[in-house]
């Protein structure tokens, strides 16, 4: 079911560039980086835990498509896959959402620990 006023609900099919019956990819309106995919489900679920596992194989065959186009596409040297659940971890749109990030040579100055560091502990 889709949900009134959920942003990607409103998602169009002409702004997917992958999608199979269950999940989409579209690229993210800010991009963290070069490529940045979203891969969403296409009935309106709140955050990754309510998916079933239909939906999480569905997004899972999308993430490798997803990496096979950006490997074409832009050359990245590795990805950085990502899920916020919650306001309290960071998520803002309530539609479950993966993040595919591809990673560039150089572009932050020490990547070691990737999505460990979002926390300051991380830091020290
Ligand atoms: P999160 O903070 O994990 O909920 O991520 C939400 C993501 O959605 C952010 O990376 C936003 O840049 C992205 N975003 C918000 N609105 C749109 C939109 N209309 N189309 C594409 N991406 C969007
Ligand atoms: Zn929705």
């Amino acid at each position: 079911m889709k949900k009134k006023e959920c942003i990607f609900c409103l998602k169009k099919e002409n702004e997917f560039v992958l999608e199979n019956k269950l999940a989409a990819a579209f690229w993210d309106a800010h991009p963290v980086s070069k490529g940045h995919l979203l891969i969403i489900t296409k009935e309106h679920k709140d955050n990754f835990f309510e998916l079933d596992d239909a939906e999480v194989l569905a997004i899972n065959s999308l993430l490798r498509a997803g990496k096979k186009m950006l490997l074409k596409k832009y050359q990245p040297a590795g990805f950085n896959i990502g899920i916020n659940v919650g306001k309290t971890a960071g998520q803002t749109v309530m539609h479950c959402h993966i993040h595919l990030i591809p990673r560039y040579l150089g572009d932050v100055p020490d990547p070691r620990g990737g999505i460990r560091k979002m926390l300051p502990a991380a830091h020290k």
